[in-house]
């Protein structure tokens, strides 16, 4: 049976030996490596040096690619890419990208701090990136016609 595993449990790098390997006994690949400012718990693989957060872990865990695809197709999105132009480049589905937006969007407050942090993705470029799915956040959004 497969247990849920929360971020720190597993490395989120498909490139990594130790993909998604649970720590468990001899398995040790994960370390923690301080909090970010929000004091969301970080770490680090051991085996491939990416790092992450507590929370970005595990909410694409259960998607079919790898969180790191996701995010950098994201911070691409927010830095003006257009959906159909990522679609081509990256070969994954414009409706596979809007749902990955949609998501992200829900956990918008986690994935920010990966996202100015380690895509150097900038806050405005965020905000546009969010209220493209319609997510307000604290911010006011423009009226959407319905
Ligand atoms: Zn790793």
């Amino acid at each position: 049976m497969e247990k849920f595993a929360k971020s720190g449990d597993f490395c989120p790098n498909e490139a990594c030996p130790d993909y998604r390997k649970l720590q468990d006994g001899p398995q040790q690949n994960i370390k923690k490596i301080g909090k970010t400012p929000k004091g969301v718990q970080r770490y680090q693989c051991k085996t491939c040096s990416q790092t992450f957060t507590e929370t970005t872990g595990t909410i694409f865990y259960r998607k079919r690619t790898p969180e790191h695809e996701i995010l950098e197709t994201l911070a691409l999105l927010a830095e003006g890419s257009r959906i159909s132009s990522l679609s081509r480049a990256k070969g994954h589905k414009e409706d596979t990208i809007l749902a990955w937006l949609r998501e992200a969007a829900q956990h918008a407050a986690q994935l920010e701090e990966v996202l100015l942090a380690d895509f150097r993705v900038k806050r405005g470029q965020l905000d546009a990136l969010w209220s493209y799915v319609g997510h307000k956040g604290e911010k006011k959004a423009m009226p959407k016609p319905k």
